[in-house]
């Protein structure tokens, strides 16, 4: 085939034969993971899928995906998005622990914390599953590869692989790079070849390839010759400003995939919300290659979502991703990637969000306890995560006795009537138990009997002064067992004041509350339905470094409301670390 590849005029139609003989030859070390090129039909064509039902063919599918992160590079341009190199470093344990493929590890010739992380990863990463990769650009344009600062960091960050980027889009080339095109194919033919010859396995990231293919898909296709022909392992098809669409890629990448003996992959962006779509799109064209985020992290719309790229492909399309017993650990990586990275996680991202399997009305709830799959599109264990029942005054009986149940909890029927009579008044005050876990299940708790003995208040008081800095003053007295106790603190508002006062007076009794903290911290003014004023919801958010609990308080006083969810939040961390004091 020619460089003058087809266009998308030649339409669906134009196919080359695959797998005619040519192998590309690797050198020691490289490893074939999933080359495009032995690509094993999992599924025959045509072949229809099984079971009874509706039946319907399921498109060619390679056997196998490398997974490629880029969390710890693309991910990291996300606003907001900082890590430290000891923060990458424990990222990438994870990524290595779920076992993608390949993690991209960063630039070490753009910044000086990319660069020690190179420099420590050796030493102190010792990766199971994955390749590590560095990442850069092609030399620069009027340069000697020999002479190119950034190709000289590549080979010092001595990982066995890079990738490079180049843009594969005449428009870039002209407007960006200011060169022409046929210094942009040496660019890349050159870099190529330097760092092959450097025993280093590459991939090119074809930069906006999609919409450069769209404008001239001459000059795009020249661009992943010149890689293949100097030796790239995996031509990258990138959708840099991610407004492709599946059939485009579809049709696209068959292209690319027909002409070429190199591994395809593709690195998609979420722009039009097709990122994870588009992926899927291009495995089912031949892509045996895909690049990601776990959960999505990127710039703008954010890059492609592992988390639901590797469920999607392993368990509904059947294309071998990470090791099949891992697919579990999806929900709890992406939990503590979340965390690593300090970006709340999103409770309704597929397959991992806390949400995606939690059913609130009553109705729905009592289906689900007979048939699990009537309202779940896959069982949540495979994925590490769990069905949830949400509590709310619209629920049931049935969806307070699954709750109950999973907290361990039994509940008579007289019980259950309370608890939801209670329930129905407190949501219509303003409560909201759908989000207070930990207010919740001490209702639950209250209502077999149980009462919470760790402290007993017997009043607060708070001065707030708006002299000073820290000018809130909190006094709290209490009973522990027969013990009166008076503590005061200072704090930077009646919450943090409070909170110090109350640790204070029983921090000494009980040594777990220090590994107790609050996260967060909400305040929302309800507007009554009867107009006859506002009254104040606070939402708290503790954690004891393993898990998060969120407590609740509402009243027409911000200070009373604080002190409810701020007492719970105690209690029910107390609970959880010193049952049997508490019990
Ligand atoms: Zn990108």
């Amino acid at each position: 085939m020619s460089n003058e590849g087809p266009t998308l005029a030649d339409g669906p139609g134009h196919t080359h034969p695959h797998g005619h003989g040519h192998t590309h030859s690797l050198t020691p070390g490289q490893e074939s993971h999933a080359q495009g090129k032995e690509r094993v039909r999992a599924t025959g064509h045509g072949r229809p899928a099984e079971g009874p039902g509706h039946r319907f063919d399921l498109p060619d599918l390679p056997e196998a995906v490398d997974v490629f992160d880029t969390t710890l590079r693309d991910g990291s341009q996300q606003e907001g998005l900082s890590l430290t190199v000891d923060d990458k470093l424990r990222v990438a344990e994870q990524l290595d622990h779920l076992g993608v493929t390949f993690i991209e590890g960063g630039w070490p010739g753009a910044n000086p914390k990319d660069a020690e992380f190179f420099a420590r990863a050796p030493a102190e990463l010792s990766l199971g599953t994955a390749t590590l990769v560095a990442f850069g650009s092609t030399r620069r344009s009027g340069l000697r590869a020999e002479d190119d600062e950034t190709l000289r960091h590549l080979v010092e960050a001595r990982t066995p692989a890079v990738c490079i980027v180049a843009k594969a889009s005449e428009m870039h080339v002209v407007e960006a790079l200011r060169t022409t095109l046929d210094e942009a194919v040496a660019m890349v033919a050159d870099s190529v070849e330097f760092l092959r010859a450097h025993d280093l396995r590459v991939f090119l990231d074809a930069e906006h390839f999609f919409d450069g293919y769209k404008a001239n898909p001459q000059f795009s296709l020249r661009i992943l010759r010149a890689a293949e022909e100097a030796g790239a392992e995996t031509l990258v098809l990138c959708d840099t400003n991610g407004g492709t669409l599946p059939h485009e890629v579809e049709r696209i990448v068959s292209t690319v995939f027909g002409g070429y003996e190199t591994q395809v992959g593709v690195h998609f962006h979420n722009d039009s919300g097709c990122a994870v779509a588009n992926s899927l799109a291009a495995v089912a064209a031949g892509a045996t290659h895909v690049q990601g985020c776990v959960n999505g992290y990127g710039e703008r719309a954010g890059n492609a979502d592992l988390s639901a790229t590797i469920p999607d492909l392993s368990l509904k399309l059947h294309v071998r991703t990470i090791p099949a017993d891992r697919i579990e650990r999806l929900t709890p990586v992406a939990h503590h990637i979340a965390e690593l990275v300090n970006i709340p996680p999103n409770p309704q991202q597929p397959f991992v969000g806390a949400s995606v399997f939690a059913h609130k009305a009553g109705l729905h709830t009592s289906a689900i306890a007979r048939r699990s799959d009537a309202y779940e599109h896959i069982s949540p264990d495979l994925v590490g995560n769990g069905t949830r029942f949400v509590v709310s005054e619209m629920a049931g009986r049935s969806t307070l006795s699954f709750k109950a149940a999973e907290l361990g909890l039994e509940l008579d029927s007289a019980a259950m009537a309370s608890v939801l009579d209670s329930l129905k008044r407190l949501e219509h005050e303003g409560y909201h138990f759908e989000v207070a876990d930990g207010s919740l299940e001490l209702l639950l708790r209250n209502a077999t009997g149980w009462e919470q003995r760790f402290f007993e208040l017997e009043s607060y008081r708070v001065i707030a002064d708006h002299s000073a800095a820290r000018a809130t003053e909190a006094t709290v007295k209490v009973l522990v067992g027969t013990d009166r106790i008076v503590a005061t603190a200072e704090g930077n508002g009646p919450v943090n004041a409070l909170d110090g006062a109350l640790r204070a007076a029983i921090g000494s009794r009980y040594p777990a509350l220090s590994g107790i903290h609050l996260v967060d911290y909400r305040v929302r003014v309800l507007d009554s339905a009867k107009g006859t004023g506002s009254v104040t919801r606070v939402l708290i958010d503790s954690s004891d470094g393993d898990r998060t609990w969120t407590t609740i308080g509402v009243s027409e006083d911000i200070i009373e409301a604080s002190w409810q969810a701020l007492s719970d939040s105690i209690v029910y961390g107390l609970l959880r670390t010193s049952e049997p004091a508490g019990a």
